[in-house]
C-alpha cells in the first residue's frame, strides 16, 4: 500500500515536471520567434483563439521603431474619464491628466529614440477598467508594461517618486493599502488559483514575471538617482492586479506626490517631468536590450 502510494506520487511529480519543461520550452521558442523579427508574434501565439475586441483595445495605435520587430512597450496612463484619481493640493490638477501628459511624453521620447515600438493604453481622457488595460498588454504581447500615476498622501511633506513592482507580498503596510485602493478604483477581478496543474504553470510564469518586474524597477531607480527626487525606499513591492494580468514584466511608477506643493509644481510642467521621463526611457531600452541578448 505504502509502495503504491509512493509510486503514484513519483508518477504525479514526473507529469508536473514534464509540463513545466514543456512550458519553459514554449517560452524559449516564443522569444526566438520575436527575435527573428516576426511582427505577428502576438497573433501567432494566440493561435486559433478569437478575441473580442472592445472599443478600448481596437483604438490602440502602435508606434513603430526604426528597426522592425522590436518589442512593444505599453505605457498605461493611470485613471481617466470618471476616475480622475487624486486631486492636487492646489485643487487645479487631476492625477489622470498629469499621468496622461507624462505617458505621452515618455511615448514620444521612446518613439524619437526609435529602439522600441511603443503604444499607450489611452491617448485621451477616457475610463478603462484594469482588465481592459491588462487586456491591451496581452493582446499586443507587450514586452514591458508601465503604468504611470501620481501619488497622494495625508502628510503634506511626503514627496518623491516610487517605483512599484509586482509581488504577491507588499513591502509595507502603506504599499498594501495603496494596492487595495488602486485595485478597487479599476474594478479588479478576484485572483484565480485552483491548485490544478494549470494553476501551477501559471505560478511558474508569475514567478518569472515578478523577477523580471523587480529587475526593471531596480534599473529605473538606478537611472533616476541624482536626477529625480526619490522616496527613501524608492523600490517597493505591491500586489497590483493590473501588473499581474498584463502578463509582461510590469511596474507602476508613482512620479511624485501631488499632495505636496513642491512635487505638484514640478509635475505640472513638461520640464519638471522630463528628468523622470528620460530615466524611464533609458531604463526601458537597457532592460529590453539585456533581455534580447540573453
Ligand atoms: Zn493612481
Amino acid at each position: 500500500m505504502e509502495r503504491r502510494r509512493a509510486l503514484g506520487l513519483a508518477i504525479g511529480t514526473a507529469i508536473v515536471a514534464a509540463l513545466i519543461l514543456l512550458y519553459l520550452a514554449n517560452g524559449r521558442f516564443r522569444r526566438g520567434a520575436e527575435q527573428s523579427g516576426s511582427a505577428l508574434a502576438g497573433e501567432a501565439r494566440q493561435g486559433g483563439l478569437t478575441f473580442e475586441l472592445d472599443a478600448a483595445v481596437a483604438g490602440v495605435r502602435v508606434r513603430p521603431a526604426k528597426v522592425p520587430g522590436r518589442p512593444i512597450v505599453l505605457i498605461d496612463a493611470g485613471h481617466g474619464g470618471r476616475d480622475s484619481g487624486a486631486i492636487g493640493v492646489s485643487g487645479t490638477v487631476r492625477e489622470s491628466a498629469l499621468a496622461l501628459a507624462m505617458s505621452r511624453e515618455l511615448a514620444d521620447l521612446l518613439e524619437t529614440r526609435g529602439r522600441v515600438r511603443v503604444a499607450l493604453t489611452r491617448e485621451d481622457d477616457r475610463y478603462l477598467t484594469l482588465e481592459q488595460r491588462a487586456g491591451i498588454s496581452r493582446r499586443l504581447d507587450a514586452g514591458l508594461f508601465l503604468s504611470i500615476h501620481m501619488d497622494s498622501a495625508p502628510n503634506p511633506l511626503a514627496h518623491g517618486a516610487t517605483i512599484y513592482s509586482l509581488s504577491d507580498v507588499a513591502s509595507s503596510a502603506e504599499a498594501a493599502r495603496f494596492a487595495v485602493a488602486e485595485n478597487r478604483a479599476g474594478g479588479a477581478l478576484s485572483s484565480e488559483g485552483d491548485g490544478s496543474v494549470r494553476a501551477l504553470l501559471a505560478d511558474v510564469a508569475l514567478r518569472e514575471q515578478m523577477e523580471a518586474s523587480a529587475s526593471l524597477a531596480i534599473r529605473m531607480v538606478r537611472r533616476a538617482v541624482g536626477r529625480v527626487t526619490l522616496r527613501p525606499r524608492p523600490h517597493q513591492f505591491a500586489a497590483f492586479h493590473v501588473l499581474r494580468r498584463a502578463e509582461a514584466p510590469s511596474v507602476l511608477v508613482e512620479a511624485g506626490y501631488i499632495s505636496n506643493a513642491g512635487d505638484e509644481l514640478k509635475l505640472m510642467t513638461k520640464q519638471g517631468r522630463a528628468p523622470l521621463v528620460l530615466a524611464l526611457a533609458q531604463a526601458v531600452e537597457a532592460d529590453l536590450a539585456t533581455r534580447a541578448a540573453r
